[in-house]
């Protein structure tokens, strides 16, 4: 602690140090407003210690570990984080605002990621592939990709940490973790169990700063062998250009404007209650939210009327408090861009259900959960993130404009469908374009069930099986059984 705060230091090759420039800076808790922890302010110079305090833990013990070693670190790891579950969401509700009773849960599931992902890490199996002549043994061989950036945005890091973290350590990556500026902490205080659990020192190495510049900087490193990143679709972009300049690997998990669609048939109160979980758990901070309800017009007024009673009931308040259904917006850049989008939603003419303005009462950085109506589909509250409580409602009319509406947008996350209609509800999901369609039901995830975006969504896949694959190489061995010499001149 210093002076009454938390004081977080980077983690490199083992150890908690300083920035090498000595710099620090201070997080604010945004409940309160007020800075509650002091953290080294790394530079590109710290990036480049990180990454060769990685390197050298690949090279080193790291690299000759099994697959069985690696899974009994990992179980190991999910085991402590058990133990620190409550320690750990205190300190991602102090970072970012979201609610205790999210966080807890978050950090309660957080070790089904690290075993899921213990139980691969010894059938990465290679294949032997016929050859095309005897006098060769061939095979494949599937090796760990080597150092792994891993860039995380504010909302709950350590659940989208874990995404990169469980599949690189599993197929036996080392990382640099470079955690949002909004919300370091937790990250800090996380990567110190991985020395609990027997990790070697250098395989998670975490650089924390208030600079984007250490961010692009990891991005476009030359000793970085894969760039996994979380973020927005405009941060996406350039981490995917610094990337390119190294033909370094990237996957992009980036923003979306995720449809619910709502068909005439479906259970209504099901569907409200739905949308809110959508749109409202965390504040409507999540890549996931359902921000565009489109409603067919024979249930339009009845399913907003239940949405907006339900949404003027949402107690806003201490996020820590277990009775509090949502937070305050986790920074002041975010709060201002969500005020933005409610000023520029009434310039175009929409209509407020309920909310449509900060919460005068609270202060601070809420907003009051918001319905609006009366939006066209090219309106700016339809077509970008928000990434805050707010909904935009518009109406369909039949199956062929619903589906044409909801694919409507650059994003393809996800998406919702609600009907009773069985056959309606596959045929809708299969033409969604969207990683992932929920079909009566939102917001659910999994670590066997991967996760990604269509267009500008992102690249690539997280969670399930074939995520792992993300964190490999494959590497063809081909082996001369005759013992005889052959033709220089020819292939083969
Ligand atoms: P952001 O893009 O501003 O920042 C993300 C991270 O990138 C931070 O650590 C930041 O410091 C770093 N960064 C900034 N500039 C960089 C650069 N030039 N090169 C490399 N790194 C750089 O995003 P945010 O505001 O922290 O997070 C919110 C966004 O994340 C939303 O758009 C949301 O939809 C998206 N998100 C997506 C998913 C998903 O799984 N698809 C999950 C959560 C959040």
């Amino acid at each position: 602690m210093t002076d009454g705060l938390e004081r977080v230091r980077l983690l490199i090759g083992g150890k908690e140090v300083d920035a090498a420039s000595g710099a620090t800076f201070e997080s604010q808790n945004p409940y309160t407003g007020r800075s509650w922890a002091v953290l080294s302010d790394g530079g590109v110079e710290d990036v480049d210690s990180a990454v060769a305090a990685a390197r050298q833990a690949f090279d080193g013990e790291w690299g000759r570990t099994t697959g069985q070693r690696r899974a009994a670190l990992l179980r190991r790891l999910a085991e402590l984080i058990g133990e620190h579950a409550e320690t750990l969401a205190r300190l991602e509700v102090n970072d970012s605002g979201k609610l205790f009773r999210e966080m807890i849960g978050q950090l309660t599931a957080l070790g089904g990621w690290y075993h899921y992902y213990a139980g691969l890490a010894d059938k990465l199996e290679g294949r032997q592939i016929p050859a095309p002549n005897p006098d060769y043994l061939v095979y494949t061989r599937k090796e760990p990709v080597g150092v792994v950036a891993a860039i995380t945005p504010w909302n709950s890091p350590l659940l989208l940490l874990t995404w990169k973290l469980a599949p690189a350590l599993a197929a036996g990556c080392t990382v640099v973790v470079k955690p949002s500026e909004h919300a370091p902490v937790s990250t800090a205080a996380f990567a110190a169990l991985f020395e609990q659990a027997g990790f070697p020192p250098g395989v998670v190495n975490v650089v924390t700063s208030q600079s984007r510049e250490v961010g692009a900087h990891l991005a476009g490193h030359p000793g970085v062998d894969k760039v996994s990143f979380t973020g927005s679709t405009a941060t996406g972009r350039a981490v995917a250009r610094a990337a390119a300049e190294n033909l370094t690997a990237v996957s992009l998990e980036l923003g979306g404007k995720s449809p619910q669609v709502v068909f005439g048939d479906a259970d209504l109160t099901a569907a409200a209650n739905g949308v809110v979980a959508g749109v409202f758990a965390a504040a409507g901070q999540t890549c996931m939210a359902g921000s565009r309800l489109i409603v067919h017009e024979s249930v339009h007024d009845e399913l907003v009327e239940l949405i907006a009673a339900r949404a003027a009931e949402i107690r806003l308040g201490d996020p820590q408090d277990p009775a509090t259904e949502m937070g305050p917006i986790a920074n002041q850049p975010q709060y201002e861009k969500v005020l933005g989008f409610l000023r520029q939603a009434a310039a175009d003419g929409a209509t407020v259900a309920t909310g449509g303005a900060a919460d005068e009462q609270l202060g601070g950085y809420f907003v009051r959960p918001t319905v609006l109506t009366g939006v066209t589909p090219d309106a700016t509250v339809v077509r970008e993130e928000v990434f805050g409580p707010v909904l935009a409602a518009y109406p369909f009319s039949h199956e062929e404009e619903a589906v044409r509406l909801a694919n409507d947008t650059p994003y393809g996350l996800a998406g919702a469908v609600w009907t009773k209609d069985v056959h309606r509800a596959h045929r809708v999901a299969a033409r969604l374009r969207a990683g992932t369609v929920w079909i009566n039901a939102y917001r659910a995830v999994a670590p066997g069930v991967p996760f990604g975006g269509y267009g500008q969504s992102g690249l690539g896949r997280e969670n399930g099986i074939d995520a792992i694959e993300a964190y490999t190489e494959n590497k063809s061995v081909w082996v001369e059984l005759s013992g005889t010499t052959r033709d220089p001149f020819t292939l083969g």
